[in-house]
């Protein structure tokens, strides 16, 4: 099946008991027995859920996977991927990180005994210096938050198998539409729903899928014993998103080209951060992991003046200023005073997150109006 139809249809059954077409929404904590023993394979809210299950198939099949797990939140998702390891185990991950995960694993996992090293994936063969006997897990982000870094996902899985370490992949910013990081050798795929699949601004949520039944048995021990579930309505909130994320990815990808283009020829701007440039240092490997590239895009300003990245922000119309992103409506963030600003200075600007560099998600209104509102901003 294409990605369009497993979309609508993976997953979903008409609703034996009504022949409902929608997968209900059973608000239900727990399951009548009809003897000791004797149920219809739910017991507990906790542990499964007919609207979680459902979705937790959907997914995983979107991500070419067999099983899916689903969580309160993007980050209770990659709590739950750490939680496999043991004090003494080490992990290596990028130095440009989504700001949550970092501080999970800074101020908790560090606090039990579990070792990170930050390095610049960008160049893959550098996780061989850092790789050792105690190296558990390797965690992948692409492409990055903000600065739009690409990551060589079949090049590290290819070095996660030679040294029997877990690889694992955030696929939050691509979403299942654009890459499928299972298929390139990962072992686990992380997303926050709460961006693309949902799509709608309207629910947070998180997502592990894998393909081998050891992994996921571990996942759903820890998914029932830590018990960070997501609840019922939210799953069917996030099954009518995915219902449409084919046709949102197109939108997203066509109008993040347009306005990319329109920002790269623009008189006041420095640096347009997109992997569909030619001219981005990995625009080979996005092309090789990815179907297309996305409505994510970051700039800054020349003279990197942050009253011009404030004013951008300030004069917008149609382009909202929010965190988050991946959802239909186009929002616009200032990483250095908002998402990133826990990060030094200094530190910040080292990977690229400059005074005046400026984030965007584009969604999918009339590319047209986009660009005339960023226009009359820029003025
Ligand atoms: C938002 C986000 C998360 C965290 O997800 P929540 O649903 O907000 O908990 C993790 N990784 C990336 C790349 C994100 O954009």
């Amino acid at each position: 099946m294409k990605f369009g139809t497993k979309a609508i249809h993976a997953g979903l059954v008409p609703d034996e008991a009504t022949g409902a077409i929608m997968t209900p929404i059973y608000q239900t904590s727990t399951y009548v027995q009809e003897e000791i023993g004797k149920h219809k394979g739910y017991v507990y809210s906790r542990s499964s859920n007919p609207t979680r299950d459902a979705l937790e198939k959907n997914i995983a099949a979107l991500e070419n996977g067999k099983f899916g797990a689903c969580f309160g939140s993007g980050i209770a998702a990659i709590d739950c991927v750490l939680k496999m390891l043991n004090p003494g185990d080490e992990v290596i991950t990028s130095n440009d990180l989504y700001g949550g995960t970092y501080r999970l694993f800074k101020t908790i996992f560090e606090k039990y005994g579990i070792v990170f090293h930050f390095i610049d994936l960008s160049e893959i063969g550098n996780l061989n210096q850092v790789i050792n006997s105690r190296t558990k897990l390797i965690w992948i982000e692409t492409p990055t938050n903000p600065m739009m870094n690409i990551i060589d996902l079949k090049g590290a899985s290819e070095i996660a198998k030679n040294h029997e370490i877990l690889f694992a992949v955030d696929n939050t910013f691509a979403s299942p539409y654009l890459q499928n990081p299972l298929d390139l050798g990962a072992d686990i795929v992380m997303h926050s729903a709460t961006k693309y699949l949902g799509g709608h601004s309207d629910i947070v949520m998180g997502v592990l899928v894998s393909k081998n039944k050891e992994i996921a048995n571990d996942i759903y021990r820890i998914q029932n014993s830590s018990g960070a579930i997501t609840a019922p309505m939210d799953c069917f909130l996030v099954l009518r998103g995915i219902k449409t994320l084919h046709l949102r990815m197109q939108r997203h990808c066509e109008n993040g080209a347009k306005v990319a283009q329109f920002l790269a020829q623009h008189p006041k701007i420095e640096k347009v951060y997109w992997p569909g440039f030619e001219s981005h240092p990995n625009h080979a490997i996005a092309k090789s992991q990815m179907r297309d590239f996305g409505g994510m895009i970051s700039f800054s300003f020349k003279d990197n003046k942050i009253e011009d990245a404030l004013n951008t922000v300030k004069k917008v119309k149609i382009f909202t200023l929010a965190e988050s992103l991946g959802g239909v409506e186009s929002l616009i963030g200032h990483p250095a005073t908002m998402t990133h600003s826990a990060i030094p200075k200094k530190e910040r600007e080292k990977t690229g997150i400059v005074d005046s560099l400026i984030r965007l998600s584009v969604g999918i209104e009339d590319a047209e109006d986009l660009i005339n509102d960023l226009k009359q901003a820029l003025k």
